[in-house]
């Protein structure tokens, strides 16, 4: 895959944020990242990934990106090494973290657990999940979640709960009374992380990620949608059933390509996640929202002109359908009763994109 971001392209670009922090990111010229935040090497001694955390960066590099966060399971790989190689060249930032693989003992389950994995981005020390190793019992998992989040926190990092439907574990009430913002997978690139939600033989049904997400915002939460890979495979891209590199991501906003900045950015939701529609700019304002999208080009470029369609749809409180727009300047004007506006973007491909809410009724200001 060949990069389709424009590293340095100076954008005048607002984003879903409050009057102070809008009125800074517009009067920077910002340029935009690519990042995996949910990424697995081979680092000792406890990693589940088939490659070095060097050969890692080299492939995210050489693959369009410009930024990575190292989640390895219980550990914190060191980055201190590799960011040395990219110093004072300011083309590649990679950010210590750990994916917290939180499990709940339930013997009703068919694999007898339910799992609550939870990323610390950013964070300064290695965080143990509640009952480590065998996995926690007699605490619900709103409790584990927050005792969590609380320590991601104190160490100085971000939360992102991870693959909620994997294994069918996380229900919206696991989520409802966490007070603090935090990002959430709306799309986890494992080949088993039903996305899409789905019901069973016993009509047990599921959401999909992406309707849960809708849930939250409805009942007046931030959280921040995110797209990852969840990388475990660097070799084996003929396996389909395999967790390889370079199919979901975010592309954040930031002035510069520092920790602090792309720390702040992910932070206030200056970022839009996709797996594969690309974004030339986005603006936000008290008006509405207004969107230019990149025109997917051919395989072949010489024989054939750009032909993919794409349709966005403005989605509201509830997961209202609010417009659906064809084409590649998708706009919406606010109404004025929205409590938030986001876009999904679909194409004819089914690549997608989804750009953060844009919170109508305060919350944000409240939630600072
Ligand atoms: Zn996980
Ligand atoms: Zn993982």
């Amino acid at each position: 895959m060949t990069s389709i971001v424009p590293q340095t392209a100076a954008l005048l670009v607002m984003s879903a944020l409050s009057a102070n922090a809008l009125a800074e990111a517009v009067a920077e010229s910002m340029n935009w990242y690519r990042c995996n935040t949910h990424t697995h090497t081979s680092a000792p001694p406890k990693s589940d990934a088939n490659a070095s955390p060097e050969f890692v960066v080299e492939w995210y590099k050489a693959h369009g990106y410009q930024c990575l966060v190292i989640t390895d399971h219980e550990f914190l790989t060191d980055v201190t090494s590799l960011n040395r190689k990219y110093a004072g060249r300011s083309d590649f930032l990679v950010i210590q973290g750990q994916e917290i693989t939180q499990a709940l003992i339930d013997e009703s389950r068919p694999t007898g657990k339910r799992h609550f994995h939870i990323n610390g981005i950013g964070i300064g020390r290695a965080i143990m999940p509640v009952g480590y190793p065998a996995g926690a019992r007699g605490i619900a998992p709103v409790d584990m979640y927050a005792r969590n989040i609380a320590q991601i926190q104190a160490a100085g990092g971000i939360p992102q709960i991870n693959h909620p439907n994997l294994q069918w574990s996380v229900q919206l009430n696991d989520l409802l009374a966490l007070e603090s913002p935090f990002l959430m997978e709306v799309w986890n690139a494992f080949p088993t992380s039903n996305n899409l939600g789905g019901i069973d033989d016993t009509g047990d049904v599921a959401a999909s990620t992406e309707a849960l997400w809708d849930s939250l915002l409805s009942a007046g939460k931030v959280v921040w949608a995110v797209a990852s890979d969840d990388t475990h495979e660097y070799y084996r891209f003929d396996d389909r059933l395999s967790p390889t590199p370079g199919q979901a991501w975010v592309v954040l906003q930031a002035a510069q390509l520092t920790q602090t900045a792309v720390m702040t950015a992910l932070r206030q939701g200056r970022f839009y996640a996709s797996t594969g529609v690309t974004l030339q700019s986005y603006e936000a304002d008290e008006h509405g929202i207004s969107m230019r999208l990149v025109q997917t080009p051919e395989w072949s470029p010489a024989t054939s002109k750009p032909n993919t369609r794409v349709v966005t749809r403005f989605i509201g409180g509830g997961g209202r359908l609010l417009a659906e727009v064809t084409g590649l300047n998708p706009a919406y004007r606010f109404k004025g009763d929205e409590r938030y506006v986001r876009a999904q973007i679909i194409d004819s491909n089914g690549r997608r994109a989804w750009t953060q809410p844009v919170f109508r009724d305060g919350r944000l200001k409240l939630a600072e």
